[in-house]
């Protein structure tokens, strides 16, 4: 059973169980027909109202704990988003006391710490375009102590719990996953409870030309002709699978698939990942028996700041596949 005996894993699970009903408040309040396609400000009143609600959480379990977080409430503070600040201090009281515009903005900004010893990294929404299109989107929250992953947490309101997620898309009740280092990687229903938790593991396939592949939706994110590279040298048929947010890493560490990639796009191919894309989502997949390196095979290191700065995109797989991955990416780059 999962040993949810430390006050780290209880935050972790509390803050992004809370975050992601709150999110999913937003959308189902928010997100209407009548949305005209360049509105966007459901997922910002949902990412800044996230942040927020585990800025205040945080402030509660360690107030002495640092925080790196995607988002910083200056563009709030000014007149012309005084409406947008006030919806999101909506949603924030409905999960805590004494919400208001200056407590909330306050509480975001406890995102903005530096890189410490120790410190929390959030991403309040990983794949905003999944979330405004009804797609995969995730609540990703991990623990970083001297430049490695020791607690990672990911609130997957789109993805149906294992095994159900090995055919993904069907049902629709949501997941949550957990991994602490050395103890596993762990799925439960989001609406569950600790005792819920199943341990989770990577798929056994160990032949390359079985890989299920799995990518960005968003083309912009990555590089499909490199991966249309990639299949063909590990001699891989089918097209890889598209969905947003580090959903793909709880795929992967589920067995829903054996080998997720980030290649470098062409319109950015200076792009350093962001630690909180990265940081829940690869320990989850470490502890279920997978491997997460970059596409050169070199070791992420969480403690350089917001990025990522010494890795270049990403290469995550069930392990077995792992050489066979950076072969076919030292043949395709
Ligand atoms: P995904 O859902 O896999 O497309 O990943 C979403 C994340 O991609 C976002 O949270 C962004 O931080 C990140 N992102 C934004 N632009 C790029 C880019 N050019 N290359 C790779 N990742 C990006
Ligand atoms: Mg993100």
């Amino acid at each position: 059973m999962l040993n949810t005996n430390t006050p780290e894993i209880q935050f972790a699970l509390h803050a992004v169980r809370q975050a992601s009903i709150l999110v999913q408040q937003v959308q189902t309040e928010m997100i209407s027909p009548a949305l005209t396609k360049d509105d966007r400000s459901p997922v910002t009143v949902a990412d800044f109202a996230a942040q927020a609600l585990v800025g205040f959480l945080l402030d509660q379990h360690f107030p002495n704990d640092s925080m790196i977080g995607e988002e910083d409430s200056s563009v709030l503070q000014t007149p012309e988003e005084r409406r947008t600040l006030e919806r999101i201090t909506d949603f924030v009281g409905r999960f805590t006391e004494g919400a208001t515009p200056e407590s909330v903005c306050a509480w975001i900004d406890r995102g903005s710490s530096e890189s410490a010893p120790r410190f929390w990294t959030l991403d309040p929404i990983d794949g905003t375009k999944g979330f405004l299109r009804g797609d995969q989107y995730a609540v990703a929250l991990a623990l970083v102590e001297n430049d490695k992953v020791l607690v990672g947490a990911l609130g997957c309101p789109q993805l149906p719990s294992p095994p159900a997620s090995l055919i993904w898309g069907d049902g629709n009740n949501g997941s949550i996953y957990i991994a602490v280092r050395g103890q596993g990687a762990w799925a439960a229903p989001l609406n569950g409870s600790d005792i819920d938790f199943t341990q989770i593991y990577v798929s056994p396939q160990s032949n390359p030309t079985q890989a299920r592949l799995m990518r960005s939706f968003e083309s912009g994110h990555t590089n499909i002709s490199k991966m249309d590279i990639f299949a063909q040298a590990l001699g891989v048929q089918a097209q890889a699978v598209r969905m947003d947010s580090q959903a793909k890493y709880a795929v992967l560490a589920s067995g829903g698939g054996e080998i997720y990639l980030r290649m470098l796009s062409k319109s950015r191919p200076d792009y350093r990942e962001k630690i909180w894309d990265q940081a829940a989502g690869s320990i989850i997949t470490e502890e279920a028996g997978g491997r997460v390196t970059d596409l050169h095979g070199q070791e992420l290191n969480f403690g350089l700041g917001r990025t990522l700065a010494n890795t270049r995109g990403i290469c995550a797989t069930n392990g077995f596949l792992h050489e066979h991955a950076l072969k076919a990416l030292r043949e395709t780059l």
